[in-house]
């Protein structure tokens, strides 16, 4: 008898993961099912992917208009283009992963339901016309954008991350809420590209809250310097109206009023459970509702990954939750303990137009310190650093945590290129390298020579 597994929202980056460790998995029957349509997973569609191609474009503007050196009118994105060319990419990276998933669905007891999949109880799973009885379902439905519930909201229109990237035309101001991962990519945008007026209301007292403080409030001088946005921290947002003259006003707790032609919705992604009727089932999505196996704390046979579980939402950790709910499955099929997933931090978020992104791997110093291990910290800052004010940055600073047995525990970044040095510090703290045997020699002048000066600067405090 084979082991029946149904992986909803298989065309998605957590999805396709189960799919392929699975497809070919002897004695286990395989239905994988997604409603998307045209289906591709929200990375490709409306998330990693699409955004960055429109940072870019916005970035080579920002690039002209911030160089002294340059002389002439600063260019003008053409919308309509940036639009073509982002949809003429996604929709081959898109039918990429629609074909791989065909593809796999020809395999042997592989099926693929292009349709929604509800559950009608604990047990039984409605796709389309049938009704399916999988001895174990892997949830990977992915999030959805969260409208918080500020009173009149749904009076209001609004735009979300994914209208932005198909607008061709934009207003002249715009009131948003929200300066997390995609307000910080995309207030620059608006105010870059658009040329936009904009009010941003955050309800946190900080940027980046998790990171070391020193780095929030650079990012948020450089949006308030470069960009000449309003940014108001530590606000919440008491009522919601449309104006006379079809524009939004924030009436904000103090009594004060923010009032714009548009307002942006940038306030983070909740996990898309309505469709699949989790209701149903004994499951109630809070925190703590899946465990670290991925397997859902109520119903051993339930296995939710990627955005879905609520627990980090980036393309990375959906792809590795996959790797694990797969081969957990299998365990629990077998009888054997479960694995656990526990990822090193490894975030990145493209600020600035990708020109200053912010890069975390690892421990922080308050997390170190929480986490009770001893550390040194050595700090740089991009004004002192030859490498980049030969290139004319001059914002940012960098960090690195160290243990005072030596090993690198940690990496901030918010400078130029500090998304591409994660992978490097990834490989160094994953692998537990000590400070002292990591070669200090970037090639001259490049700017890991920010990383060689922090290790110099770490080991010589260790050294005392
Ligand atoms: C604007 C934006 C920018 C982002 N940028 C980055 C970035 O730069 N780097 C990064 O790491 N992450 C980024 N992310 C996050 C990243 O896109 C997500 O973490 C990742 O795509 C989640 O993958 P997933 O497999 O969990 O969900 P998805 O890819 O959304 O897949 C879910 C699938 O489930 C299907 N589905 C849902 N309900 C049902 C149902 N009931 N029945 C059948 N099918 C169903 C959907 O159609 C979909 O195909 C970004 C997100 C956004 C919004």
């Amino acid at each position: 008898m084979k082991t029946h597994v149904a992986v909803v929202g298989a065309y998605g980056s957590a999805g396709v993961v189960v799919a392929e460790r699975l497809a070919d998995e002897p004695d286990v029957e395989l239905t994988l099912v997604d409603d998307g349509d045209p289906g591709g997973g929200l990375c490709i569609l409306e998330g990693c992917m699409p955004s960055k191609e429109l940072l870019t474009a916005a970035e080579r503007r920002f690039a002209a208009r911030e160089d002294d050196r340059l002389e002439g009118p600063v260019p003008n994105v053409d919308f309509e283009r940036v639009v073509e060319a982002k949809d003429e990419n996604i929709s081959t990276y898109a039918a990429g992963r629609r074909g791989h998933v065909e593809e796999l669905s020809e395999r042997e007891d592989v099926t693929l339901r292009r349709e929604t999949a509800t559950f009608l109880d604990e047990r039984r799973l409605a796709v389309g016309e049938d009704v399916l009885e999988p001895d174990y379902v892997v949830v990977a439905t992915g999030s959805t954008l969260n409208v918080p519930p500020i009173p009149g909201i749904e009076d209001v229109p609004f735009q979300t991350s994914a209208d932005v990237f198909d607008t061709t035309a934009f207003p002249d101001s715009g009131l948003v809420l929200g300066l997390g991962v995609v307000g910080l990519e995309l207030v620059p945008y608006l105010a870059e590209a658009a040329g936009m007026d904009l009010t941003v209301i955050e309800q946190l007292p900080e940027v980046l809250p998790d990171a070391d403080p020193a780095f929030g409030d650079e990012l948020l001088a450089y949006y308030e310097e470069h960009f000449d946005v309003d940014v108001r921290l530590d606000t919440e947002t008491a009522r919601l109206e449309t104006t006379d003259d079809g524009g939004v006003r924030a009436v904000i707790e103090d009594g004060d009023t923010v009032a714009a032609d548009e307002l942006y919705l940038f306030t983070g992604r909740k996990p898309a459970l309505d469709s699949l009727g989790i209701e149903a089932t004994g499951l109630t999505p809070e925190p703590g509702w899946v465990e670290d196996t991925m397997q859902a704390r109520d119903d051993e046979r339930v296995f939710v990954i990627g955005d879905a579980n609520g627990a980090e939402p980036i393309l990375h950790v959906a792809k590795e939750e996959g790797a694990v709910a797969a081969e957990n499955v299998l365990r629990h099929r077998d009888g054997e303990p479960l694995e656990s997933y526990d990822p090193i931090t490894h975030r990145v978020v493209f600020s600035g137009l990708t020109e200053l992104p912010y890069a975390r791997v690892g421990h922080t110093a308050a997390s170190a310190s929480e986490a009770g291990i001893e550390h040194v910290v050595a700090t740089r800052h991009v004004t002192a650093e030859g490498v980049f004010r030969s290139r004319h940055y001059e914002d940012g600073l960098a960090k690195l945590v160290v243990g005072t047995d030596g090993t690198v525990l940690g990496y901030e970044g918010l400078h130029p290129d500090a998304d591409v040095m994660a992978k490097t510090m990834q490989v160094v703290v994953e692998l537990g390298l000590d400070a002292r045997e990591i070669p200090d020699r970037a090639y001259h002048p490049t700017t890991p020579e920010i990383i060689d000066g922090l290790l110099i600067d770490a080991v010589d405090e260790l050294d005392g």
